[in-house]
């Protein structure tokens, strides 16, 4: 395990050095660094994917639809 751990989060806003996983400072009680290991997720990459999900969800969608009048529509051989 090569990985870096971070030892220690420095406060924002006062300047004040705080163990790692610390997740308030405790002088001026601001929010600090979010715990390491867990990466902020780009908002493009969530953008992209609820564009491939709708897209996803409208061509199911459209099968759906597709074989649904093809169902009522088409003239069936058993009532003949
Ligand atoms: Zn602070």
């Amino acid at each position: 395990m090569a990985e870096k751990l971070q030892a220690e989060v420095r406060c924002t806003s006062c300047g004040t050095v705080s163990p790692a996983g610390t997740l308030v400072c405790p002088e001026c009680h601001a929010i600090l660094a979010k715990p390491a290991g867990k990466a902020r997720t780009p908002a493009w990459f969530i953008v992209l994917l609820i564009i491939v999900v709708a897209a996803l969800l409208a061509y199911a969608g459209y099968l759906a639809w597709d074989q649904l009048v093809q169902h009522n529509y088409a003239p069936s051989p058993l009532q003949q």
